[in-house]
């Protein structure tokens, strides 16, 4: 029994009403979002995946994969798409104490700071918390600090070891509609599902007039 469910409920948009779910849009638009990375190999065939299709996307990167690996970076923001910050070390916000948290995130923004060629990416900064877990005080001092937390409203399930390929990809075909936030990984444990679904949904979603925006504020 999946304990997440696919398609995000609305009683936790409504608890959390200053979060980003989806954007407002009645145009056939759709933001896709990877976090986890950047990784050797996997975010590099993501970006060209994406090329292919003219596709703009959110990186929400780990501040110490950066660290490990600035060039694939640099690459991702070279290529027009936004970056996002997902904490230093990838924390669980349920268990850590709001110092500790702000700490992390710290962490990542100068990571992100000192390796980008461009500080004026966007204006306002994106933060996603890893797992979705962010205590209320934590959410509410990003924001103060000028962050805008971006959730979803599709989870791909693409990091899950028990949902097939087909599963995943169809995880997406059916719950993506006009202004959607979807959940992809170009992590190691997301590849298998990941790979399957992105190029087929890419195409799906294209085939049908929609077009890929990175999330700008
Ligand atoms: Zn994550």
């Amino acid at each position: 029994m999946k304990i997440v469910p696919v398609k995000t409920p609305l009683v936790a948009r409504k608890m959390f009403p200053n979060y980003i779910w989806n954007m407002p849009t009645t145009e056939k638009e759709l933001y896709l979002t990877f976090d986890d990375g950047p990784t050797p190999i996997i975010t590099e065939w993501t970006l060209d995946i994406l090329k292919q299709y003219d596709a703009k996307a959110t990186f929400f990167c780990i501040g110490s994969n950066i660290e490990k690996h600035p060039e694939i970076f640099k690459q991702i923001v070279n290529q027009g798409h936004t970056i996002g910050n997902h904490t230093h070390h990838h924390v669980k916000g349920w268990k850590s104490k709001t110092k500790n948290y702000l700490n992390d995130v710290a962490k990542a923004k100068s990571v992100i700071d000192s390796t980008s060629d461009s500080k004026s990416l966007f204006t306002t900064p994106l933060f996603r918390p890893p797992y979705g877990q962010i205590k209320v005080r934590q959410g509410k001092q990003l924001t103060e600090l000028g962050y805008k937390i971006i959730m979803w409203d599709v989870l791909s399930f693409d990091w899950d070891q028990n949902v097939s390929e087909a599963q995943c990809y169809s995880n997406v075909i059916s719950k993506s509609k006009e202004g959607s936030i979807i959940v992809f990984h170009d992590s190691i444990k997301a590849s298998k599902n990941m790979m399957y679904a992105l190029p087929k949904m890419l195409k799906h979603f294209n085939d049908k007039g929609y077009k890929f925006r990175a999330l700008k504020f």
